[in-house]
């Protein structure tokens, strides 16, 4: 990323919300080596959805950047199943922190949204231009619809008071520190933790949801939080950045390298009665690419090491926590 090289976040007050979860750990490893002064608070010390709570945690703390990763997230099926929880918690955590920054002069805010908000039906690529052009996909709407109010407040708080608060909207997440539930996961880490059981258990086949022609770009956490410290590094005038890496797979194709990397060697079988959500959402990346970033890692050595997380996982939690 080309950016102001004389910008450090070393001894810079930085707000990670989330830092708990696959994101904000990202974000956490690579801030705290560059010095920032973090601030992160746990769910029990400061709930986001309690707009007091907020408000006396900003004033007391007076962050100066805030990177907003917190948020309640989930695959296709969890979606679909717990949408009004989605909403809510959603749109409650966002409109504290971005209203509660701007109360107390965070100078920049980076909030995370998602290629969800982007229409079924978009032409692909994808451009951020396309936000709110058509109908979205309906096992995530409710998901979609709170990450689109994320957008269009930093977009109006920057319009009418002047914030430089703006979004970034990944593709498909995956790597150290992902949700292994297997309901409510994404599709990777979904895929690798039942490829690893049917391994394990010696099974010759392995389930995997839908019938394997969806497409979904998939990108290792690392390289998003590398893009979002380059974006806060940087005077940007857009709002929006799509942050992808230009190709995508079909589900198969990416089952294949998931068993691949896991040595399970048995077949693949689809479960149709799932869905497949929204056929395809390759971003286009040109406006970002235009300052320099671009990811540094790629699928299978990401999956390699998404994979050395879960064995590490399954060995200190035994069961618990994010599986
Ligand atoms: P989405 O991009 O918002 O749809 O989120 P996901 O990360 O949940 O990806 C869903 C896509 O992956 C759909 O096409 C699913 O049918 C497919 N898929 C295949 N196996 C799995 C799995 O084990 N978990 C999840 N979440 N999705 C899966």
């Amino acid at each position: 990323m080309k950016h102001d090289n004389s910008f450090t976040f070393a001894g810079k007050k930085t707000w990670i919300t989330g830092h708990r979860g696959m994101l904000g750990s990202a974000l956490v490893r690579s801030l705290s080596k560059e010095g920032a002064d973090l601030l992160v608070a746990s769910s029990q010390e400061l709930d986001l959805r309690n707009q007091s709570a907020v408000i006396d945690w900003v004033d007391k703390n007076r962050p100066e950047y805030v990177f907003h990763a917190g948020a309640k997230v989930g695959g296709i099926h969890a979606n679909a199943t717990l949408s009004a929880m989605f909403l809510y918690d959603n749109l409650m955590i966002q409109t504290n922190v971005i209203d509660a920054a701007y109360k107390f002069g965070v100078r920049k805010l980076l909030f995370v949204a998602s290629n969800c908000t982007y229409p079924k039906e978009a032409a692909q690529p994808i451009s951020e231009d396309a936000l709110l052009t058509g109908p979205l996909e309906e096992n995530i709407r409710s998901y979609a619809i709170g990450k689109i109010a994320g957008i269009e407040m930093c977009r109006a708080y920057r319009k009418q008071y002047g914030c430089d608060y703006f979004s970034v909207i990944p593709p498909n997440l995956y790597g150290p520190g992902d949700n292994y539930h297997p309901q409510h996961g994404h599709v990777v880490a979904g895929i690798l933790r039942r490829a690893h059981e049917a391994k394990i258990a010696g099974q010759n086949e392995l389930v995997v949801w839908g019938d394997g022609t969806a497409r979904r770009e998939i990108l290792y956490v690392d390289d998003l939080a590398d893009a979002m410290k380059g974006l806060m590094a940087t005077q940007v005038t857009d709002d929006l950045f799509n942050v992808g890496c230009d190709h995508d797979l079909s589900i198969a194709e990416l089952a294949a390298l998931i068993i691949e990397v896991v040595g399970f060697e048995g077949r693949i079988v689809y479960d149709k009665n799932k869905p497949n959500g929204t056929m395809r959402k390759l971003l286009d990346s040109s406006r970002i690419r235009a300052i320099g970033w671009r990811p540094q890692i790629d699928e299978r050595t990401g999956l390699q090491s998404a994979y050395k997380d879960f064995l590490e996982l399954l060995e200190t939690q035994g069961g618990g926590g994010r599986l």
